[in-house]
């Protein structure tokens, strides 16, 4: 494969389309480094946008009225005035999720704002694999992705084109790609990857091999290096991802959304429940800031989004006594330093919008057996720690842990009761690696207990009221909102 010099670098339909994709530009950066050419092209961006946009009416009420509205709203979702009116905020992407439903409508698939399911391939095994690839128009964003690409392919002819998958809802979509560049663009050699291959079975990466498509399970560097014969590199760099492809003014955000990470990995890497099982590699605090700042002016960002799984001590710390070029919010573990109300305030005092922090559960068992390494009794002091600080908290409770009582449940409520924080993600345990079919396979009790009893409390109604629906973090950490008192 010497000479190959032209990488296309695909990010396929459907995720939250409020940022690039950092996985995309930390690859074409370390290629580029490798003096190929490389071009990114987020086709996710657009794609359920440009479906919406021709939706068509009918005389239901609320799709007459999406229909009135759509144009309007998509343009409204792309600029800032629209995050400052939460109310019409909210209306706006109801609107926008009632193009997807009635575009829904009748299909086996089901597109809404942060979600794409087909009931006709529920797992992701190789007959999916294969019916996908073979049948690629069956795919709701066919016609869309073909256009696309092919204006990029004419004028750029990649040697190869890579097609990054973060997120279950990306598979299919991904592998209709697949199945439009085999067809029609046979000269580009094919890879996939991405987080989620991670929790496919092997017999699938197997058949995908067999198919003529390469795939990439781990880290995509040293994969594509290897397969292009480029100069390896062993040792994780830390490149500035390289979004100069992006069209910023594209994403449902008030301004740039840039995403950045400061580490590979999780520090901890310890929770019996999740699938971050990769090696810690953490970028060394001042390469990082060197980093932020280059970042700043490249791109003028209204916000750093800190991908990590997350955020290292050390970078907290530089974080508390170093003000980055934009406002920034990312991941945290409850940990002791933010039981100091100093640190705290010295985050918020220099750009910390928001953090989200995994709390689970507040019993200690449950969490002792999580192996979460965090101590419930800190909760109340870094939740008070923050909102006297105005950052804003956005917090993760996991229900259905192996041993969880009804009382430890109950206690994780009547705490959140007690302790409001701005926007709540609860979820149902579920072992890790075993997402790869598109629907829940259900906890009818858990389920119940959910609607019933904790979201009819009147304190977490609110709560869950006021987290972005489809958009979650992403739209809670640009959203101008009140606390819930
Ligand atoms: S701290 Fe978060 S990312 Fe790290 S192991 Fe625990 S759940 Fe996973």
């Amino acid at each position: 494969m010497t000479g190959m010099k032209r990488i296309l670098l695909i990010y396929p339909p459907h995720a939250r389309n409020t940022e690039p994709p950092l996985g995309s530009g930390l690859l074409a950066a370390d290629l580029k480094s490798t003096g190929v050419s490389v071009r990114i092209l987020d086709l996710n961006a657009e794609a359920a946008p440009g479906l919406a946009l021709n939706m068509k009416d009918n005389p239901q009420p609320r799709v007459h009225r999406a229909f009135l509205h759509i144009g309007n709203v998509l343009e409204q979702l792309r600029s800032p005035a629209i995050y400052a009116q939460t109310a019409r905020y909210r209306t706006a992407v109801g609107h926008y999720a009632g193009a997807l439903r009635s575009i829904s409508a009748g299909s086996p698939w089901t597109i809404t704002p942060g979600d794409f399911t087909d009931t006709r391939w529920p797992v992701f095994n190789s007959d999916t694999v294969r019916a996908v690839l073979n049948e690629p128009e069956q795919c709701p964003f066919h016609d869309f992705m073909t256009e696309k690409i092919y204006q990029v392919m004419d004028g750029f002819n990649p040697d190869l084109t890579g097609i990054s998958v973060i997120y279950r809802t990306q598979f299919l979509p991904g592998l209709s790609l697949a199945g439009i560049l085999r067809e029609r663009h046979s000269r580009s050699d094919i890879v996939m990857g991405g987080g989620f291959f991670k929790c496919l079975y092997p017999d699938v990466l197997r058949l995908l091999k067999t198919e003529g498509i390469g795939a990439a399970p781990d880290r995509g560097e040293p994969y594509l290096r290897e397969r292009l014969s480029l100069p390896g590199s062993e040792k994780v760099v830390f490149h500035d991802p390289d979004y100069t492809d992006i069209d910023f003014s594209r994403y449902f955000a008030p301004g740039p959304v840039v995403p950045v990470t400061s580490a590979l990995g999780c520090y901890w890497g310890k929770c019996r429940f999740c699938a971050e099982k990769a090696a810690f590699v953490p970028d060394d605090p001042d390469g990082f800031k060197n980093r932020l700042i280059r970042l700043g002016s490249a791109y003028g960002p209204e916000l750093f989004h800190l991908t990590d799984n997350a955020i290292p001590v050390n970078i907290l710390k530089l974080l508390a006594s170093w003000m980055p070029p934009a406002p920034w919010y990312g991941f945290v573990r409850m940990t002791v330093e933010l039981t100091d109300f100093n640190f705290v305030r010295r985050l918020a005092d220099n750009g910390c919008r928001m953090l989200q922090v995994g709390l689970e559960s507040v019993s200690k068992p449950i969490l002792s057996r999580m192996e979460k390494g965090v101590d419930s009794d800190l909760y109340p002091k870094i939740l008070d720690n923050l909102i006297r600080a105005g950052i804003r908290i956005y917090a993760y409770v996991l229900f259905g842990y192996p041993g969880e009582t009804d009382a430890d449940r109950t206690a994780t409520l009547k705490f959140l009761a007690d302790h409001p924080v701005d926007f709540l993600n609860a979820s149902i345990f579920r072992f890790p690696g075993r997402f790869v079919t598109a629907s829940d396979p259900g906890r009818p009790e858990l389920r119940k207990w959910l609607s019933e009893t904790f979201y009819s409390h009147p304190v977490i109604r609110k709560i869950a009221f006021r987290t972005p629906r489809y958009y979650k973090s992403s739209h809670a950490a640009v959203l101008r909102e009140r606390r819930v008192s």
